[in-house]
């Protein structure tokens, strides 16, 4: 494996191997891009089968944050890191806060947060050796559990693809299959049935449909049968992956848009699949990008208020992203991938100038010296 050719591949800044003898901690902390600002991303904590998965996953994984923080507006870049190692066995402060001390030693550039394998618990850990971190409880001035406003912005982002296809954005009578009701599924019910939406649901927790059940009004679905319902729109909450060769012929929904991550199992092929079957697909990281939002809100001082006000604007973005879609003859997920392209790119040109003049000054002062 050539780390360097992999790193130039993907157009990665820096990549950092992290060991701590003393906890056994082997990190890699991937900073894509810091174009638009400091790099924002979780710390994923996965039993991976070798160092060159671990890498592999952690250069996807930031190239990805970039993506979606540069089609969210935000003023961040992309960054992600991994730990290698069994969350259930081997979880514990001595680790984490050895982890933060490498996160500091970055001086700002990356900023941790939550992923699979990571916790709440775990940014209060790690906060303890930085302050490069956010997700960590509202008590200790952070913004605590991100599914809600990931949830409010899947609801807004469900209602700028009604208006797409039906032309106006009412709710009112659409049928909408939700796969899963854990904590974004469950909180976007909540918005949805207040606007008249009839409601199926499924998850393979009984208890978490039952909590669903609890609070709103809603129809029962085996968790196999979701793809069959004869919905307008599936939300899928759930799992990555779900929309695939075996999945898309059995559809019958107009739109798909959800708050679960990586939906597409392949990114090239489903995304054009679903354009040739007259699907509109909001790209999960567009729609979902919600959670990224209110931890980014953290980086310059929480407020919910805020936040929630950031998440109504995935609306507009994806209206854009169906334009240029439509426009280009794309599909959304290339669109979106545009859009974010095109704001790195101007603001590495904003960089660039601000940097010529500097250097011209500082000609003008040597020269007039
Ligand atoms: P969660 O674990 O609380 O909920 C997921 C639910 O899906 C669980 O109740 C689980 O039982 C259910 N599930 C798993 N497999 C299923 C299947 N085959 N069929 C039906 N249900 C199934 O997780 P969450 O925080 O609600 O996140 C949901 C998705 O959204 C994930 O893909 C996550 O990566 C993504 N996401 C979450 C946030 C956030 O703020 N929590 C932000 C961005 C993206």
């Amino acid at each position: 494996m050539n780390v360097f050719e992999l790193v130039q591949k993907h157009g990665h800044e820096q990549v950092v191997f992290c060991y701590d003898d003393s906890t056994g901690l082997k990190a890699i902390i991937a900073i894509h891009s810091t174009i638009l600002g400091p790099a924002l991303g979780g710390v994923r904590m996965w039993k991976y089968e070798s160092e060159e998965e671990a890498l592999f996953d952690v250069l996807r994984l930031s190239k990805a944050m970039t993506y979606k923080a540069a089609v969210a507006g935000l003023n961040l870049g992309g960054g992600k890191a991994v730990i290698i190692g069994d969350p259930r066995t081997q979880r514990n402060e001595a680790l984490f806060r050895a982890f933060g001390r490498f996160v500091q030693s970055l001086g700002g550039r990356y900023i941790t947060a939550e992923d699979v394998g990571t916790d709440e618990k775990v940014m209060e850990w790690i906060y303890s050796e930085t302050k490069f971190v956010t997700g960590i409880p509202e008590s200790l001035g952070g913004s605590g559990n991100p599914a809600p406003v990931t949830a409010y912005g899947v609801y807004v982002g469900i209602k700028a693809c009604v208006k797409e296809v039906y032309g106006n954005e009412s709710l009112e009578g659409k049928k909408i299959a939700i796969q899963g009701v854990g904590q974004v599924g469950r909180f976007l019910c909540q918005h949805l049935v207040k606007d008249g939406a009839k409601l199926y649901i499924t998850d393979i927790v009984p208890e978490k449909v039952k909590l669903c059940l609890s609070e709103c009004k809603a129809e029962y679905v085996e968790p196999d049968k979701i793809y069959d319902v004869d919905a307008d729109i599936f939300a899928p909450c759930a799992l990555g992956g779900i929309i695939n060769d075996e999945t898309i012929p059995r559809f019958k929904f107009k739109i798909i848009a959800g708050g679960a991550n990586n939906q597409l199992l392949d990114e090239d092929k489903h995304d054009k699949m679903l354009m040739e079957h007259g699907i509109l697909y909001a790209p999960d990281y567009v729609i979902n990008a919600g959670g990224l939002i209110n931890v980014g809100r953290e980086v310059e001082g929480y407020s919910k208020e805020h936040a929630m006000k950031k998440a109504e604007g995935i609306y507009d973005t994806l209206m854009r992203v169906f334009e240029i879609s439509k426009k280009e003859k794309i599909p959304t997920h290339v669109a979106s991938a545009r859009i974010a392209e095109e704001r790195i790119m101007n603001a590495f040109k904003i960089r660039k100038i601000s940097l010529d003049l500097t250097k011209a000054s500082l000609e003008r002062r040597y020269h007039s010296s």
